[in-house]
């Protein structure tokens, strides 16, 4: 039997197992799926999670079953590439023949002092957990600051205005506008509606040095009862310690068909691998189903193809609170309620899938 080792049932890991279970797994053919956490986490929902408006069950899927399959519930730590082995946190290794690395991303902290010590996260289940206690629990009047005000921080500060409207909160953006990567109209509108709903955004800021319950702009403090970095990501940690050549936000490099370079079983998905776009779920769903067509080629004795067409995304949407939203859908800008029913129409279609 050949193990196939899939590490992260996130995006990524998830779409592979959804493409291969049903009907494409050979019979000499095993697969190990590896998380930390023991269930599908919907991370885009993240935001909503940690500004309490809904709960943690309304994003967890179940992995699916299968014979074939086995959930190791654990924490890697590590990747013996040279014996194909997985390294698990108090547990035994877990030996592969074919491997899938989709462990998303961390924090990007730009070197600013404390910020890693002293800010809040949503960028894992845990961390947004914390986050919605710490947030919930806040007194009325009490000062949020919300730094980046990309897409996770525009969607944060807006559910959270919405949420608890007793709060005051203060997004900070390096920009002229925020949501920097969208066209400046959709920014406006953006503005406009935290103009509406009291949230004050602080452009062209810099934050230089972060301090328990106090962030620096441009060395000016500020205090914060509690501080929410939004601010950048990068690879997963495991993937920055690996010993293979990587990008400014530590990930992997790839061949156009998603493997490392010199090493044809190991194969990078979603956040970690260094890919032409924006991070994304949908990037991570498409880059798995060419890695599901690699492995299936292959298991068959057949030569797996020399490229792929280039993913297609079908555009990008937030949310601004429950009612509103703005996003580009197949490369021109919506916004208002049609947005945000949209964005709650994929999400329910996501979970219909696989759930
Ligand atoms: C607030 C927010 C909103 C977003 N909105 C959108 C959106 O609207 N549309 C969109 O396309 N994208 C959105 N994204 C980005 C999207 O969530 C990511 O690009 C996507 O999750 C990447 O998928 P992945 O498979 O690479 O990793 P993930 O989905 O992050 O999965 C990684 C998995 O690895 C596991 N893991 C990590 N480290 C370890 C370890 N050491 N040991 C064991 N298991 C581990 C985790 O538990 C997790 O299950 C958003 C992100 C955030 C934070």
């Amino acid at each position: 039997m050949k193990n196939l080792v899939i590490l992260g049932g996130g995006y990524g890991g998830m779409k592979i197992l959804n493409e291969l279970l049903p009907h494409h797994l050979p019979e000499d053919v095993t697969i190990t799926l590896i998380d930390r956490v023991p269930y599908h986490c919907l991370k885009t929902e993240y935001y909503a999670l940690a500004a309490g408006t809904i709960s943690d069950k309304e994003i967890r899927v179940a992995f699916p079953e299968h014979p074939r399959l086995e959930v190791k519930y654990g924490e890697v730590t590590g990747i013996d590439a040279k014996n194909q082995k997985i390294i698990i946190k108090d547990a035994e290794p877990v030996a592969y023949d074919d491997l899938v690395i989709g462990l998303g991303c961390e924090d990007k902290y730009h070197g600013v002092p404390g910020a890693d010590q002293f800010t809040y996260s949503i960028q894992s289940i845990d961390k947004s957990r914390l986050t919605y206690s710490i947030l919930n629990n806040l007194g009325p009047g009490s000062v949020v600051g919300i730094v980046g005000a990309g897409l996770s921080g525009v969607e944060l500060a807006s559910e959270l205005s919405e949420s608890r409207e007793d709060l005051n909160i203060k997004l900070f953006d390096r920009g002229k506008h925020i949501l920097s990567s969208f066209p400046e109209r959709l920014s406006k509108y953006v503005e406009n509606w935290f103009i509406r709903n009291n949230v004050e955004i602080i452009n062209g800021s810099n934050i230089t040095k972060v301090e328990e319950k106090r962030l620096y702009n441009h060395h000016e403090p500020i205090d914060c009862d509690v501080i929410v970095w939004t601010a950048g990501i990068q690879a997963n940690q495991i993937v920055r310690n690996m010993d293979e050549e990587k990008d400014q936000l530590g990930r992997l490099i790839i061949t156009p068909i998603h493997h490392l370079p010199h090493d044809e079983h190991v194969f990078i998905v979603g956040d970690c691998a260094s890919l032409p776009h924006a991070p994304s779920a949908q990037l991570a769903e498409g880059q798995a189903e060419q890695i599901v067509e690699v492995l299936k080629r292959r298991w068959k004795g057949e030569e797996p193809p020399a490229s792929f067409p280039q993913i297609k995304l079908k555009g990008v949407l937030g949310s601004l609170g429950k009612k509103h939203g703005f996003g580009m859908m197949a490369d021109r800008p919506i916004t208002g309620r049609v947005a945000r029913l949209l964005k709650s129409g994929i999400l329910w279609m996501y979970k219909f899938h696989n759930g």
